[in-house]
């Protein structure tokens, strides 16, 4: 795995390997601005296998863009194993690039030479970081048995499936060891055996390597084989589904176990440094909230009430169901 800057990483308060703090991307079209992240925060510990779920266009391949190094934030505190990303300079970012992280996209021939063997594929990471070509062979077979593919290892990529494509980008993802991996809807492009397949390379990896992976996604089959999933809405992290910490006990060796055996998740909402929430479009609808709302403290929980006059006449709502 890809050392961690000692001189940064050893801060005396725990600092989660990955850390956002108000991250804002605005992208300037002419005189539009887009605000693909508006404020997000996330972090993520060492080790952690997690998933991001949100619509197209919330704001996912943006994050994954800046913790990959490929893009910078508008504004916002970014770090990933100690490095503040905000202030690596050219050359350190492509150190970063090559050593610290690994892409998976959701398309595999992003990933992907056609005309060499998946082995060279593999392989061709290491080479261009100029690591010695005996131990990157070694490390290029591991890697390749460790996505299921030691049987094709000297096929070429046009004789493989989109779903095999897929776990070989796996791999060359991998090739430099890095600690962080980002899979960009990683099954976006396959049915449902490979999809299934792929998210268990990733269990395994996590579990063999202890490769942090974050898997950025609409598809909810990802949820089942992780412990933690974030969901992003308009560029800020809104909730949060984790599953019982008696369940969270499966490390991901021997694969991950079926859903229903591992319990179900459990939906919170974010709240965020200065106390702000995101209320459920559903229960601002059911109670047709407006701009002022009425928070009450009680024993041990906290009440929203709408302002009196904004109170509708209506049926009772069965809500949470
Ligand atoms: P997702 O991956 O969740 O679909 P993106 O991060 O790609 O979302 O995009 C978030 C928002 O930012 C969208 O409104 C998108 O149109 C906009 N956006 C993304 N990349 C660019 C770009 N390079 N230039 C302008 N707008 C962009
Ligand atoms: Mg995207």
């Amino acid at each position: 795995m890809a050392e961690v800057d000692g001189s940064d990483a050893l801060a005396a308060a725990h600092v989660p390997f990955i850390n956002c703090e108000e991250l804002v991307r605005i992208y300037k079209i002419a005189d539009l601005e887009v605000f693909a992240l508006q404020g997000l925060d996330l972090q993520v510990e060492q080790g952690e296998m997690m998933a991001i779920i949100g619509n197209s266009g919330s704001g996912k391949s943006t994050l994954l863009n800046i913790l990959g190094g490929i893009d910078r934030p508008t504004a916002g505190r970014v770090s990933v194993g100690g490095k503040d990303l905000l202030k690596l300079a050219r050359a350190q970012m492509l150190r970063y690039r090559r050593d610290d992280v690994g892409f998976v996209w959701q398309n595999p021939a992003r990933n992907l030479v056609p005309y060499l063997t998946v082995l060279q594929n593999v392989e061709l990471p290491m080479l261009l970081a100029g690591r010695p070509s005996t131990e990157g062979r070694r490390w290029a077979s591991e890697l390749v048995e460790s996505v299921g593919l030691a049987h094709r290892r000297h096929h070429h990529l046009v004789e493989l499936s989109m779903g095999e494509q897929q776990r070989v980008a796996i791999a060359i993802g991998l090739a430099n060891r890095p600690a962080l991996l980002l899979a960009d809807e990683p099954t976006g492009s396959v049915d449902n055996a490979n999809a299934q397949a792929i998210l268990e390379v990733f269990a395994r990896i996590n579990g063999d390597y202890r490769t942090t992976i974050i898997i950025v996604t609409h598809d909810v089959r990802v949820s089942s084989y992780v412990n933690r999933v974030v969901g992003i809405r308009d560029g800020k992290t809104s909730v949060e589904f984790l599953r019982q910490p008696a369940d969270a006990v499966w490390s991901g060796e021997g694969g991950p176990a079926p859903a229903e055996e591992k319990g179900a998740h459990q939906e919170f909402v974010m709240l965020d440094r200065a106390g702000r929430l995101q209320l459920p479009h559903e229960f601002v609808e059911a109670l047709a909230l407006k701009r002022r709302v009425r928070v009450v403290l009680e024993d041990d929980h906290i009440v929203v009430r709408p302002q009196e006059q904004d109170i509708p006449p209506r049926d009772p709502v069965e809500r949470g169901a």
